[in-house]
């Protein structure tokens, strides 16, 4: 990383958070539902479904989970009311999973069966590593229940990942692959950008050789043409996979994919919790804060 990336990314937590707010808003959606609604119409406008994410994690008071949980069937039934190309994503640290895990469950079992009555699709995001042996059980748990109406995320830089895969797969989860945005230590989890691209690839070809769906999660081109040889080699059916990408990151390739006949969904956060989300948005892409900050502080 170059020193002034370096730099920006010692500096941004210690930025004013009205600062922060201005440089992240190309990746947020806004701060209300309706906002949310606007951008993944104007998504389906362009060919691209969306899955909606209600920000906020690490939730540790029960009143404030149960709200969120709320937020979460909110979601889905608007998209039903309008018909709309979307499903949800939601952090388990957002339903309870801090305070107890039986208390998230509940609270994720009330989310999915408001999606399965709208014939609706629940993700559940992948968090850092503490929390990943319990979200893939209450995940194992849902898929029991509520299969065809809940995925999971796995991320190619754990170690563990292509295990994992194996395991769920047999139970015929539906997958999102991403390479995995949190800071883990080296004794779990790959460090280096290409043996990440490796595991990436290996993890992807698993999840196709057990027959599962899965959500191909990048804007790094090394993954997308290594993905787009593989759909090719296999000729997997449009209906076998989608390529997913995050608001505000690299509309050139996405509209480039969707202009190739492959379904892409983009992932709308949304709401007041918008600062940790930002946060890593930011850390993944310091020279778009650095050149805002340069902009604001030197006025060109
Ligand atoms: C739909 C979706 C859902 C995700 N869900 C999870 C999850 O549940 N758990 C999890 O740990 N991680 C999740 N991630 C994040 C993921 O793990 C990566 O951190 C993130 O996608 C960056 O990795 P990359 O594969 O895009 O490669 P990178 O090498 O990071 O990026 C490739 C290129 O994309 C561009 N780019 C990447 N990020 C940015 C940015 N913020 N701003 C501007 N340009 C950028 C740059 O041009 C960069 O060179 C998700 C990602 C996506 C797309």
């Amino acid at each position: 990383m170059k020193l002034f990336d370096s730099l920006i990314s010692a500096v941004l937590p210690f930025t004013p958070k009205p600062l922060i707010r201005v440089v992240a808003n190309k990746y947020i959606a806004g701060e209300t539902l309706n906002d949310a609604m606007a951008t993944v119409a104007r998504l389906n406008q362009q060919e691209t479904m969306a899955t909606v994410d209600v920000l906020g994690e690490f939730v540790k008071n029960p009143d404030v989970a149960r709200q969120e949980t709320n937020n979460n069937i909110a979601v889905i039934e608007e998209i039903a009311r309008r018909g709309l190309d979307s499903n949800l994503s939601v952090k388990l640290t957002s339903l309870g999973l801090d305070i107890d895990k039986e208390f998230c469950w509940e609270n994720l079992r009330r989310v999915l069966e408001a999606a399965a009555r709208a014939r609706n699709f629940v993700r559940i995001d992948m968090e850092n590593a503490p929390y990943t042996d319990s979200t893939i059980e209450l995940a194992r748990r849902a898929q029991s229940e509520f299969a065809g109406h809940v995925g999971i995320v796995l991320q190619a830089y754990l170690r563990r990942t292509q295990d994992d895969i194996r395991q769920l797969a047999s139970e015929g989860m539906h997958f999102r692959l991403c390479k995995g945005i949190y800071i883990e230590s080296e004794t779990i989890a790959f460090k280096g950008r290409e043996e990440i691209q490796q595991n990436y690839l290996e993890c992807l070809n698993i999840i196709l050789d057990h027959g599962c769906y899965v959500g191909i999660a990048t804007h790094d081109d090394v993954l997308i043409d290594g993905a787009r040889k593989i759909i090719a080699e296999r000729g997997l059916g449009s209906q076998q996979y989608e390529f997913q990408m995050l608001l505000g990151v690299r509309d050139g390739k996405r509209r480039e994919l969707v202009g190739q006949g492959h379904r892409l969904r983009v992932y709308v956060p949304f709401g007041r919790d918008w600062y940790g989300y930002s946060i890593r948005r930011l850390k993944e892409n310091p020279s778009i804060a650095g050149h805002v900050f340069k902009a604001i502080f030197t006025g060109n």
